[in-house]
Parts: C-alpha cells; sequence; structure tokens
C-alpha cells in the first residue's frame, strides 16, 4: 500500500515536470480548427484573466510567469539595439476568417515567411485583438493583430501590429471582409490579398522576450511589436469589436525584462 502510495506521489511528480517544460508547437495557436480547451477560459467573470492561473495545472504561468505578455511600452526608456533588419516575404492569398469564440483568424497556407535577420519563420495564422493587447506610454489602440510564425525548430515570433480607427485611413481594412460573427462560424471570401497589406510601412520595431496571451501564456515568445501604427475605417474596427467585445489580456509586469528598439 505504501509502494502504491509513494509510486502515485512519483507519477504526479513527474507529470507536473512534464508539464513545467515549454511545449509552444502544441499551443492552439497553431491549430487550424475550433477546438476544446483544456479548461474554458474567457475575458470576463470568473473565467476571466485574472483566474487564468487557477483553471487548469497548465495554465499557471498565467499566474507564476515572469515573462508575460502583454506589456505596456515605454518609448522613451526602450534602449536602441541593433536589432536585426526584418524582411516579410508574405503571398497574396485567399482569406478565410474563422471565429474560434476567443478571436477572428486567418489560417495560412504554408508559403509566408517572416526574415528576421538570418533566421526564417513560416507565417502560421493571424488574428485579432480589441482593444490592443500592447500599450505604448500607456495608450491603448483600437485594434492589435497578431501574425504568429514559427521556425522548423519550433521557435516563435509574434508580430504585433496596432491600429487606431481613422476616418482618413487610405488602407482598405477590414482584413476578412464580412466578419463570422458566431464562434465556429468560418467565412472564405473570393478575391485574395497579400497580409503584408497590413503592415505598417516603416520596419522599426520594439523587441522583447515575452508569452502568448491566451492560456497556457506558454513564455519563450519572441515579441516584436512595430513601433508604427496603421490606421483603419472607424466602421471595420467598430464591427471588430461588436462581435469581440473586448479580447485583450491586460498588460503585465515587465519584471527583469528590457524592451529594446530598432531605432
Ligand atoms: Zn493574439
Amino acid at each position: 500500500m505504501k509502494c502504491s502510495v509513494g509510486l502515485a506521489v512519483v507519477v504526479i511528480l513527474l507529470s507536473q515536470s512534464l508539464i513545467a517544460q515549454d511545449r509552444p508547437v502544441a499551443h492552439h495557436y497553431f491549430s487550424k480548427t475550433p477546438h476544446e480547451h483544456l479548461a474554458k477560459w474567457s475575458y470576463t467573470g470568473n473565467t476571466g484573466p485574472a483566474f487564468w492561473g487557477q483553471l487548469d495545472p497548465s495554465y499557471r504561468l498565467a499566474n507564476s510567469g515572469k515573462h508575460q505578455s502583454p506589456i505596456d511600452i515605454n518609448t522613451t526608456t526602450a534602449p536602441v539595439s541593433k536589432l536585426p533588419e526584418l524582411k516579410f516575404d508574405y503571398r497574396r492569398e485567399r482569406i478565410a476568417a474563422l471565429n474560434n469564440g476567443h478571436t477572428i483568424q486567418h489560417n495560412e497556407a504554408p508559403g509566408s515567411f517572416l526574415f528576421v535577420g538570418a533566421e526564417k519563420f513560416s507565417l502560421e495564422q493571424y488574428h485579432v485583438h480589441t482593444p490592443s493587447e500592447h500599450t505604448l506610454d500607456g495608450k491603448p489602440f483600437d485594434l492589435e493583430i497578431h501574425f504568429v510564425h514559427k521556425s522548423t525548430s519550433g521557435a516563435v515570433v509574434v508580430v504585433g501590429v496596432l491600429v487606431q480607427g481613422d476616418e482618413n485611413a487610405e488602407l482598405d481594412l477590414p482584413l476578412y471582409h464580412d466578419l463570422p460573427g458566431t464562434p465556429g462560424e468560418n467565412v472564405a471570401f473570393e478575391g485574395s490579398r497579400n497580409p503584408s497589406d497590413f503592415l505598417p510601412r516603416s520596419r522599426d520595431y520594439f523587441s522583447y522576450s515575452g508569452s502568448f496571451t491566451t492560456p497556457p501564456c506558454t513564455e519563450q515568445v519572441r515579441w516584436i511589436v512595430m513601433k508604427q501604427p496603421i490606421g483603419a475605417q472607424p466602421k471595420y474596427v467598430e464591427r471588430f469589436a461588436t462581435i469581440l467585445k473586448a479580447n485583450n489580456r491586460p498588460v503585465q509586469k515587465l519584471n527583469d525584462r528590457v524592451v529594446e528598439k530598432s531605432k
């Protein structure tokens, strides 16, 4: 009897140490279909961001992680560093929008890449938060687009583009034309677009080490937040807000991290 109790303890300890390892490739950011999470989470009430860390053992980094995202970026104190140049080699393709209950997401077909210096990452998907998750000097923006990339070795880079509603915006947003209003709905559109249309002209950026902003909030995500926001017609911004309500995790503590800027 004593032995089986001991064995159970060993099994529990082993399973906890397995959970403790980062498994970014298994994260739902790379899931191409709607799916059940380990535990239901949301942006409000008792399954909201303040409780994510308690909803499931695998979500514990949401509470205990020291390198969590998003953050507020102090644009003045961030030191200028010789950061690698960004090259977006995205290709034009037909857009499909999936409402997965947490965001509206486009899943990429293979063939679009981001180069960070000599490192190559494939674009896996992009999705939208409203209002923005990252803030600049305490200021939130109307939307934030996250372009999620992965290298062949499993390293993850997320590019954040801040979007502000602007009547004079030349950019023909929306990203997805008409939006899927209900969870599970997937809408494919005629015509095609290049996701690089949703990048600012300037390639200057902020860089820091963070996490996914949704459970399980896995760390060791390299964040690239573009310095220059883009403008979008207010009616599109409002449409996202109507469907998604507020799907932004509050900003997290910087702790020992330094945010660098390219210029
Ligand atoms: Zn995101």
